[in-house]
C-alpha cells in the first residue's frame, strides 16, 4: 500500500511538473533567458524518483530527467551557460530520529514535513502552503499567534537547526503561501529572529515545562478545537478548563496567560 501511494504521488508530481511546464512556456522562459538561471523544485522522499542521497544532494530518475530538460532548455534558448539549482519541496525532518530542539534548558523532540524551502540570497525561506482564503493580518493580529503560527514556527526552528546538514543558510525567514489566491498574509521574512522565533520559543518552552510537570490542561477556547481530531475524547468542558486555569499557579498560570484567561 505504501509502495502504491509512493507511485501515485510520483505520478501526481509528474502531472504537476507537466502543468508547471505549460505555465513555464507562458512567460517564464523569458525570465530564464534573461537571468541564465533555472530553479527546479523536487521532493526529497519519493525514492527512486526523487530524493536526497547520502550527502544531502538531490538524486533519482526525476532529477536526472530534469537535468536533461535543463540541457535541452539551454540549447533551445541559445544560452552559453545556464545555472541550475534544485530546491527541496515537502522536506521531511525528524525521520527516523526526531529533531531535538533545545528550548529554555529543556529538549523538545519534533518531526514533520515542510511544504517548501527556498534559498533567497543569504536567507532560507520556510513556507507553509495554504489552500483557503488569505487573511491579511494587521494591527494586533500581526503579532505571532500560537494557534495560527506554531506549526510554521516549528518548521522554521527545525530548518534553522538543520541548516548546516541541509546546506542552506541558517538565517531564516518564514511565510505562508496561498495556493489558490496568490496572496500572502502575515510573513516573517526579515523579522523572524525578532518576532516569531522568540514567541515560538516562549510557547514551546511552556509546552516543555507542562510536559515536565506532567500537566496536560485542555484549552478553554472552543475555537481552538474546531479542526482537532480529539474532540470526541476531550468533550466540551471549556468552562471547567477556564475555571481551573483562572485559579492555577506556576506553569498553569503561564498557560492561562497564553490563553488570555482572566485570573480569579
Ligand atoms: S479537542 Fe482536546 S486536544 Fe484538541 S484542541 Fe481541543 S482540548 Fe486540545
Amino acid at each position: 500500500m505504501q509502495h502504491a501511494r509512493t507511485i501515485l504521488r510520483a505520478v501526481v508530481l509528474g502531472s504537476l511538473w507537466c502543468a508547471a511546464a505549460a505555465v513555464l512556456a507562458a512567460g517564464t522562459l523569458d525570465k530564464i533567458k534573461e537571468s541564465g538561471k533555472l530553479t527546479i523544485g523536487y521532493a526529497t522522499d519519493v525514492r527512486p524518483f526523487s530524493y536526497n542521497d547520502a550527502t544531502g544532494k538531490p538524486a533519482g530518475y526525476a532529477i536526472d530527467l530534469c537535468g536533461k530538460v535543463a540541457d535541452a532548455l539551454k540549447g533551445e534558448l541559445k544560452l552559453s551557460s545556464l545555472a541550475v539549482s534544485f530546491v527541496a519541496v515537502e522536506r521531511a525532518f525528524g525521520r527516523p530520529e526526531p529533531v531535538e530542539l533545545r528550548i529554555g534548558g529543556r529538549s523538545l523532540y519534533v518531526r514533520g514535513q515542510i511544504d517548501r524551502i527556498d534559498v533567497d540570497g543569504t536567507r532560507t525561506l520556510v513556507r507553509d502552503l495554504k489552500t483557503g482564503r488569505a487573511h491579511p493580518r494587521g494591527g494586533k493580529e500581526a503579532l505571532p499567534d500560537p494557534v495560527l503560527d506554531l506549526q510554521l514556527a516549528v518548521y522554521a526552528l527545525a530548518t534553522r537547526h538543520l541548516a548546516a546538514a541541509w546546506q542552506v543558510p541558517a538565517r531564516i525567514g518564514a511565510a505562508y503561501a496561498f495556493v489558490n489566491r496568490g496572496a500572502e498574509e502575515r510573513e516573517w521574512r526579515r523579522d523572524f529572529k525578532q518576532t516569531l522565533r522568540p514567541a515560538a520559543e516562549q510557547w514551546l518552552g511552556l509546552a516543555a515545562d507542562l510536559l515536565a510537570a506532567r500537566m496536560f490542561p485542555r484549552t478553554p477556547n472552543p475555537d481552538d478545537c474546531t479542526f482537532c481530531r480529539f474532540t470526541p475524547v476531550c468533550g466540551d468542558a471549556y468552562a471547567r478548563a477556564r475555571d481551573l486555569l483562572a485559579k492555577g499557579d506556576g506553569v498553569l498560570a503561564r498557560f492561562a496567560a497564553l490563553k488570555k484567561v482572566e485570573r480569579a
